[in-house]
C-alpha cells in the first residue's frame, strides 16, 4: 500500500500546494535512487509533457525542490510545493518498492495530486468496519487516524480542484468489493489516466500564442472544443480553469460577452 507522512496531512487538501507556472523542478536523487534515474525521468516527462513545468536533476540536495529516496518500507510523497518547506537534508518522496506504477502515483503527489478515492465527487460509501479491520492487519498495520487520512476521509471540496470521479486514475488505490457499500470496489491503475493528465494540464497550462487566442475568440468553436482545450483557453485569458466542460464554456462565453 501507499502512505503519506502524517505531516503531509495539513496540506493534503490545500490549493496552495501547486508549483508556480513555468517552474523547472529541481530533483535530487539519493545514491539509492540513481539506478532508477532513467525511469524517474520517463515518469516526469510523461506527467509533464503538455504542461508549462519542466524538471532537471541536480547533484546537490541544497539546490533541490524534490528529493527522491529509494528505501524499503513504504512509498509516499509530499503533495506538490509542500516539499519546499521540508529540510533539504530529508527526502520529500520515498519509493519502497520498484514498479513503474508506484512511481507514477508518487510523482502525481509531487505535482499536487491527491488520492482519487478521496475525491468529494467519488461518492464511495465505505464498509468502514471492514476497512478499519483489514488495514489494521499486516502489511499496513495502520492506526485509525492513518486509515481515515489515507482512505476514509473525503477531502474538503472547498479546498481542492477536482474533476469528476475517475475510476482509472493512477491516484486510486485498489479496494476489494467487500470494502465498499454502494457498489463494486476499485482497481489499481498503472499509468496516469486521460483525466489525470488533463487535470495536470489544467493546473499547469502552457502559455498560448496569439493565433490560439484568436481561435478561442471565434465563438462557434467553443462548443466543439474538448475540456482540455477549454482549460487552455481559460488559462490563456487569465480565467479560472476549475470546473467541468459546461462551466468552462459558460465562463468563456461570459468573458467574451456572447
Ligand atoms: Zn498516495
Amino acid at each position: 500500500m501507499i502512505n503519506i507522512p502524517d505531516n503531509g496531512l495539513r496540506a493534503l487538501s490545500q490549493r496552495g500546494s501547486y508549483w508556480m507556472s513555468g517552474e523547472k523542478l529541481q530533483i535530487y536523487l539519493y545514491p539509492s535512487s540513481v539506478p532508477h534515474r532513467t525511469k524517474i525521468a520517463q515518469v516526469y516527462v510523461h506527467w509533464l509533457r503538455d504542461t508549462s513545468l519542466s524538471f532537471e536533476f541536480v547533484s546537490d540536495p541544497r539546490d533541490s525542490d524534490i528529493r527522491i529516496l529509494y528505501k524499503a518500507g513504504g512509498s509516499w510523497s509530499y503533495v506538490g510545493s509542500d516539499a519546499l518547506v521540508i529540510s533539504k537534508s530529508k527526502p520529500t518522496m520515498q519509493i519502497g518498492w520498484t514498479g513503474k506504477d508506484v512511481l507514477y502515483h508518487e510523482v502525481g503527489h509531487s505535482l499536487g495530486l491527491l488520492h482519487e478515492h478521496q475525491n468529494p465527487d467519488g461518492g464511495i460509501e465505505w464498509n468502514s468496519d471492514v476497512v478499519y479491520r483489514e488495514l489494521a492487519l499486516p502489511p499496513n498495520n495502520w492506526d485509525r487516524r492513518t486509515i481515515e487520512h489515507n482512505v476514509l476521509n473525503a477531502v474538503n471540496p472547498t479546498t481542492v480542484d477536482n474533476t469528476a470521479f475517475d475510476q482509472n486514475s493512477v491516484m486510486m488505490y485498489f479496494f476489494p468489493d467487500s470494502w465498499v457499500a454502494n457498489g463494486p470496489g476499485t482497481h489499481e491503475n498503472g499509468v496516469p489516466s486521460v483525466m489525470d493528465l488533463e487535470h495536470i494540464v489544467s493546473l499547469y497550462p502552457k502559455p498560448i500564442d496569439n493565433e490560439v487566442k484568436d481561435f478561442i475568440r471565434d465563438f462557434p468553436k467553443i462548443r466543439t472544443l474538448q475540456a482540455t482545450h477549454l482549460k487552455y483557453a481559460a488559462a490563456a485569458l487569465g480565467l479560472s480553469t476549475a470546473g467541468n466542460k459546461r462551466e468552462l464554456q459558460t465562463r468563456l462565453r461570459t468573458y467574451l460577452n456572447r
